[in-house]
């Protein structure tokens, strides 16, 4: 008689690759890949099963998409988990699916969260629009500095929120200082770290509790991909699973295994955006019809010292101010190569106008606040020629000085 799949150890019937010590590079391409026992092809199997033998055992740790514990999910959590030196993951439908859920699995009514001043669009909103309804308090620094987030601790506050390099300005928050801040007050801390991916910022090695990354930009990488994940210590997820069984945002199995494919070229991939941006920095630097570049690379950045402290190297997002006398849309529709997106990170180089997309619904005198001008341009650099792209830039806004 065949043994009941319950009664073999996982390992063998997966083939389960236990998390290893190998290089970054490694790990992305083979980090808790499945080995294929029947075939032994090169990659991963697909388990597109929604539904496991019930008999034996915990029907809870039986395999069921919305318990994110289905073979594709489970194993690909263990490469994302270990490219942020952390000790699990979990996989979501979304960069916000991913924000939601750890945020509510970490907080009840009542209690108080900090959250840093510049912050992704959407992750403003679901603050503003739903935490009233649930009696949750918040507040919102006056800076990105630390004593600004000491400022703002309460009796009843339980976690300190951070993006950073932020968007769209690029402005860093000092990931060790904050994360002892919340230290000693035995709060936690959460990051978005999706502008820096696991490539160019470790948060867990800086003290941070909680890492996010809305995998739809450099997890994926090819925008084509919905997906977000969060990474943190054994105890700390099971809580947040907890959770994310009731608010069900599992990924369809079939976008786990794509995210995979995609994540085996992470490295290369943001490695060489980062490049470009570098070089494109400094040539858009010394462009006398740019005023003004902000990324955290350049020397002239505010806080380049701190980025170089805390990221393995400095990303692929950057913006810049137009001169007053080149006109905006001119300028992104003489663009030929570079395409306009809302959305970044893919291996293809976009451009976005922050004042009409992402912080279109802010009034202009919030905009003044954040710095946030009506010439200012955020572009994520792709993997084309930075040679072409700064011809393709350089062209489009000769085409558009009035
Ligand atoms: C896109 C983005 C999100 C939201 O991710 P979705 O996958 O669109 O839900 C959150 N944070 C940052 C910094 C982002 O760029």
């Amino acid at each position: 008689m065949l043994p009941r799949l319950d009664q073999i150890p996982k390992k063998l019937y997966l083939g389960l690759q236990m998390v290893t010590k190998n290089k970054f590079s490694t790990r992305c391409v083979h980090e808790g890949e499945i080995k294929d026992t029947m075939y032994q092809g090169i990659v991963s199997p697909l388990f597109m099963s929604t539904t496991y033998p019930w008999f034996g055992g915990d029907s809870e740790t039986k395999p069921y998409p919305r318990y994110f514990n289905t073979p594709n999910q489970e194993f690909l959590s263990k490469k994302i988990a270990s490219l942020e030196n952390g000790e699990k993951a979990l996989i979501f439908t979304s960069g916000m699916a991913a924000i939601s859920t750890s945020i509510m699995a970490n907080v009840k009514s009542g209690d108080h969260i900090i959250f840093q001043d510049d912050l992704y669009g959407g992750t403003r909103n679901f603050i503003q629009t739903e935490f009233d309804k649930f009696g949750i308090e918040y507040s919102f620094t006056n800076s990105l500095d630390p004593k600004s987030f000491s400022d703002e601790i309460k009796d009843n506050t339980v976690g300190i929120y951070v993006e950073t390099p932020s968007n769209p300005l690029l402005k860093i928050v000092d990931l060790k200082s904050v994360s002892s801040i919340a230290k000693e007050k035995g709060i936690w801390t959460m990051i978005d770290n999706t502008f820096a991916s696991p490539v160019n910022q470790n948060p867990i090695d800086h003290g941070i509790d909680i890492v996010i990354h809305s995998a739809t930009k450099y997890l994926g990488g090819h925008s084509d991909i919905s997906a977000g994940a969060v990474i943190s210590s054994e105890l700390r997820i099971e809580k947040i699973l907890n959770s994310a069984k009731n608010f069900g945002g599992n990924l369809s199995d079939y976008t786990v295994w794509l995210l995979e494919r995609s994540m085996k070229t992470l490295l290369i991939r943001v490695k060489e955006q980062t490049n470009n941006a570098k070089i494109l920095a400094k040539m858009l630097d010394e462009n006398t019809n740019i005023s003004r570049v902000y990324y955290p690379g350049l020397e002239s950045h505010p806080s380049h010292e701190l980025a170089k402290s805390q990221m393995n190297d400095f990303g692929a997002m950057m913006s810049f101010d137009l001169n007053k006398n080149v006109d905006v849309y001119d300028f992104l529709k003489s663009l030929k190569i570079i395409k306009p997106g809302m959305s970044l990170a893919g291996v293809e180089t976009t451009v976005n106008f922050p004042m009409k997309t992402s912080h279109g619904l802010m009034t202009q005198e919030e905009r003044d606040i954040q710095g946030i001008g009506d010439k200012l341009i955020r572009l994520s650099v792709g993997i084309e020629s930075y040679e072409d792209l700064y011809e393709d830039l350089d062209q489009a806004i000769k085409l558009s000085i009035k």
